[in-house]
């Protein structure tokens, strides 16, 4: 008898699968909406928009902060309308900027009061470019229809879009008590998250079919949803878009302060805006101490650019580094490179059109660091530990040229302005 045993037989036939399409082909077809000059949803590209955290009262800080979001490129700007005060600003802001050649749409956020706000300032209400309406506190019991209304006639008259802004944390709590008390009544009651999802969903809806009775069309009118929780914010959009062919604005709400904050809104976003959902989205991150308000237009535009969705500034492939590289002088020519980049965009991207689409690669030693380069326009391979101290420098492809001595950093620089010029010039 045979003591050998024999190996279980493994069936190892693959499993067919589905190529996956690219996901721009997916895109969900919206009705597009012009805001302002911004087209959001058809075939427009996704718009990156961003909110003030300013007292709009404030004419000077929110003029500021409004061109600093538009500079970093923010292609719309929400602002909080909550008061007279700030009602009256409005064009006051909307001046000041076109006085810094700023002409980036403004939208007016409004809670509780704007019908009255838009009836009371129709200077303001001419001054914004479209106006966000929160359906799940524009009024309550019987006032609610009548607000709602007139915020809708308000948009008609003076011909600007809106935006219906579903939040979970301010949803029209009759609604969704009447739809927990009708699933309370089924034989076999859904679970209270999915009735929740239900209730944003249908909020969004019923607003939207409401605007419509009052005239208004579906190219003046884009949704959103917003939750707070990442798998939430996935189901919820889904089965929004399931029903509608409005143009969706997309968001994580309150999505939390530095990594936490990015990392979550980068998950939930990914997800929809490969699946073809989304038109324009805003990353909604809580500002560190003193840190600047235009990091969720940077984080907006790295999401769509790393999906390949969109592009906004040349990329810079760099290797995280590792026992090879002894030295920091790989990390400070791709840091240098990256700030180098940032600070010359606002030229670039007048004076060399298309600038946005270079790729660099700035790698640490010879593992990876020539494979990668050869992918990216032009890429450097710096010598790792124990390679003789040279760094070849690939251009499209192909190696053009050894650097060596200690102006890597500056001759690197001169060879990607030389080459941004001969190609983009
Ligand atoms: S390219 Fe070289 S230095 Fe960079 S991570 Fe890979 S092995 Fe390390």
């Amino acid at each position: 008898m045979s003591d050998t045993i024999s190996a279980p037989i493994l069936n190892v036939e693959p499993t067919p699968v589905e190529p996956l399409p690219a996901s721009t082909s997916l895109r969900h077809r919206t009705t597009a909406v012009a805001v302002g000059p911004v087209l959001v949803g058809g075939d427009a590209p996704i718009v990156v928009q961003s909110m003030t955290n300013t007292d709009t009262a404030d004419i000077e800080k929110t003029t500021l902060q409004v061109a600093a979001l538009a500079r970093a490129g923010s292609e719309l700007v929400r602002i909080t309308v909550d008061r007279q005060e700030s009602a009256a600003a409005v064009p006051y802001i909307r001046d000041n900027l076109l006085k810094l050649g700023i002409d980036v749409p403004l939208v007016g956020d409004f809670h509780y009061i704007g019908h009255t706000l838009l009836n009371d300032n129709p200077e303001m209400a001419r001054a914004l470019a479209k106006y966000r309406i929160n359906p799940g506190n524009v009024g309550f019991k019987n006032k609610k229809d009548k607000q709602f209304s007139e915020m809708i006639e308000c948009a008609l008259k003076f011909d600007k879009p809106v935006r219906i802004g579903v939040n979970w944390g301010s949803l029209d709590q009759e609604l969704l008590t009447n739809l927990m008390d009708e699933n309370a009544r089924l034989a076999v009651p859904k679970d209270a998250r999915a009735v929740m999802h239900e209730a944003i969903v249908q909020s969004a809806l019923l607003s939207t079919a409401r605007a419509n009775e009052l005239g208004m069309g579906d190219d003046k009118i884009i949704l959103s949803a917003k939750v707070s929780a990442v798998q939430d914010l996935i189901a919820v959009y889904r089965l929004l878009a399931s029903r509608s062919n409005n143009a969706l604005h997309l968001g994580l709400t309150e999505a939390g302060m530095g990594s936490k904050g990015i990392v979550a809104s980068t998950a939930a976003l990914s997800v929809l805006l490969q699946e073809g959902l989304g038109d324009t989205i805003r990353i909604s991150l809580t500002p560190e101490p003193n840190g600047a308000r235009t990091k969720e237009v940077q984080v907006a535009q790295e999401i769509l650019q790393s999906m390949g969705l969109r592009a906004f500034v040349p990329v810079v492939a760099a290797c995280p580094g590792c026992g090879r590289t002894t030295s920091t002088v790989f990390q400070e020519l791709a840091r240098d490179i990256q700030d180098h980049i940032a600070k010359s965009m606002p030229e670039w991207k007048t004076k060399y059109p298309g600038v946005e689409t270079l790729n660099l690669a700035v790698m640490g030693c010879i593992v990876n660091g020539p494979g990668e380069s050869k992918h990216a326009d032009i890429g450097i391979s710096l010598p790792g530990t124990g390679e003789s101290p040279a760094a070849p420098v690939f251009i499209d492809g192909k190696k053009a040229l050894t650097l060596r001595g200690d102006k890597i950093a500056e001759e690197f620089q001169v060879i990607v302005e030389d080459y941004i010029e001969k190609r983009f010039g």
